[in-house]
């Protein structure tokens, strides 16, 4: 460890700058000092450029419900922002169908349509030999929303007879909701494997708390009508998406620069937090003294910093957070217009489950005649990487090749990989008790935690800007001071 050197005292610190860590400070004073152990700004929605291409930290879109980052988002980029119809995909039974699956089954080998259209009815009104659905001989005897669709029909509304609307209760985890909300068609051919492979862990371990707003949910009528004809246009959350004109995800981020009051400190790595001293060291020994500080850092990583300082208690509840890693295999690839795609889900038998496509969100993302793809590959300690370097990189090009992205004959003008270790949270049973363990013995020490690994929300970059706005209200009234 280097020499130790105290710091002028801060009287707000922020750990970390993703979007969570810029947009707190961006709410602060110049009193206040950014901490970031990277060389770039950006955390999560950093992007990578290498010969022409510029390659996200995994495939980021721009898409909110709410007013005030819609007006952030003007302040960040201006007028180097563009908004699209979204054209996200699923390849699967050797054809490509629009995402949600559940609402475009339209191309699908027709046994597989069927079995999605009876699964859903079945769902919804009960098995239609008379036999018990699957998973409904787990289901109790309180009336909820069966199809997780906002509705709850009452049974004197409903036309047929509907026995298992009477003995409908809450979905208990991921898969049972999966089967409650589409069937058994439907959970078998794409919402199952998907999310297997996507996740690496039962289903079952997983909870509902995180699903709001997130899987677009279609009723009945949407989804036999989907199997008669194509659907012209996406539907969900983010059917219209906004991306940077120019320099990928990156530059909404780096908007926040020129607004900054306070400094920002880039390779900047803490090491070591003492909150009864209620300061944080550096690894390169500088020592800052802090009033409150703001971390959006890797909630395990900052219990870690804390070493014996923690109780046993709030030890044991950060080592048993999980989460899901990505890494991402960047290829660029000597061939243009390979695909008119933004993005596809593979829940079949290719290494990757999604690959992004930059180029066109924006065609600034490519060189002239290249194009770039990102296949994005999850991993965990429950199902480790199956390999590195060279190889995963020759198996996601035969996998391209497989479902036809790519032909023998293309050559790549780059490729390289990014790691992700922290990019999903599991929303496993215990995390709610664990993270609250956590976060009300850091609030005693005026810690205020911001952002999706901090907070251990799945927060898109959106949730992650009003975290640090909420953090640094939090921190301003805290200090006394008007943010
Ligand atoms: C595969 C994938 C796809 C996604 N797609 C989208 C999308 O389409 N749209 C969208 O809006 N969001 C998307 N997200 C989510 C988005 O990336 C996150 O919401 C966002 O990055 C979270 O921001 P944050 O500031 O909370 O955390 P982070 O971005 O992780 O920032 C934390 C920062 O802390 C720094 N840090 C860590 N440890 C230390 C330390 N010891 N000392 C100092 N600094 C430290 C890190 O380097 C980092 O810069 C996606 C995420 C993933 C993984």
């Amino acid at each position: 460890m280097p020499d130790k050197m105290l710091m002028p005292h801060m009287r707000c610190v922020v750990a970390g700058a993703g979007p969570a860590g810029l947009s707190a400070i961006y709410h602060l004073d110049n009193e206040t000092l950014l901490l970031e152990k990277n060389s770039t700004i950006g955390g999560g929605c950093r992007s990578i450029e290498e010969k022409g291409f510029t390659f996200d930290y995994a495939g980021h879109i721009m898409f909110t419900q709410d007013a005030y980052v819609r007006k952030l988002y003007e302040v960040l980029l201006g007028d180097n922002l563009h908004w699209q119809n979204r054209e996200a995909w699923i390849y699967s039974k050797e054809v490509y169908t629009r995402y949600p699956f559940q609402g475009a089954l339209y191309g699908l080998p027709s046994e597989i349509i069927k079995e999605c259209i009876i699964g859903a009815i079945e769902a919804k009104f009960g098995k239609i030999d008379g036999q018990v659905a699957k998973n409904s001989d787990k289901l109790a005897n309180k009336i909820n929303d069966c199809c997780a669709d906002g509705v709850v029909e009452p049974p004197e509304h409903t036309a047929i007879s509907a026995p298992s609307l009477r003995c409908c209760p809450a979905p208990q985890n991921f898969e049972q909701f999966i089967y409650k909300t589409w069937g058994e068609g439907i959970a078998k051919h794409f919402l199952m494997p998907y999310n297997k492979k996507l996740w690496t862990i039962p289903l079952t371990a997983m909870d509902t708390s995180w699903l709001n707003g997130r899987v677009p949910i279609c009723d009945l009528t949407e989804i036999i009508e989907s199997a008669l004809k194509p659907v012209s246009k996406p539907m969900g959350p983010n059917a219209v998406f906004g991306y940077p004109l120019r320099g990928g995800f990156q530059a909404l981020v780096t908007g926040f620069l020129p607004h900054i009051k306070g400094k920002v400190e880039l390779n900047a790595e803490i090491v070591h937090l003492s909150p009864r001293n209620r300061r944080v060291t550096l690894a390169d020994g500088r020592v800052f003294e802090y009033d409150v500080l703001i971390s959006t850092i890797p909630l395990p990583e900052l219990v870690k910093c804390m070493q014996d300082e923690a109780p046993e208690t709030v030890i044991r509840a950060a080592q048993d957070l999980k989460r899901i890693s990505i890494r991402c295999v960047n290829l660029g690839v000597a061939r243009e217009n390979i695909t008119d795609k933004h993005w596809i889900y593979f829940p079949e038998d290719t290494i990757f489950h999604r690959i992004f496509v930059q180029g066109n969100a924006s065609p600034h993302c490519n060189p002239p005649g290249g194009f770039g793809l990102t296949c994005e590959i999850s991993y965990s300690p429950w199902k480790p990487l199956p390999y590195d370097g060279e190889a995963l990189l020759n198996r996601c090009i035969q996998d391209c090749i497989n479902v036809g992205l790519l032909t023998r004959e293309d050559t790549l003008i780059t490729a390289n990989e990014v790691d992700i270790p922290y990019a999903y949270i599991v929303h496993d049973h215990a995390r709610q008790k664990n993270v609250s363990t956590i976060k009300n013995w850091l609030e005693e020490h005026d810690i205020i935690l911001s952002g999706r690994y901090s907070e251990w929300e799945y927060y898109n970059s959106d949730h992650a800007f009003l975290a640090g706005k909420r953090a640094a209200e939090a921190a301003a009234f805290k200090l006394g001071i008007g943010s």
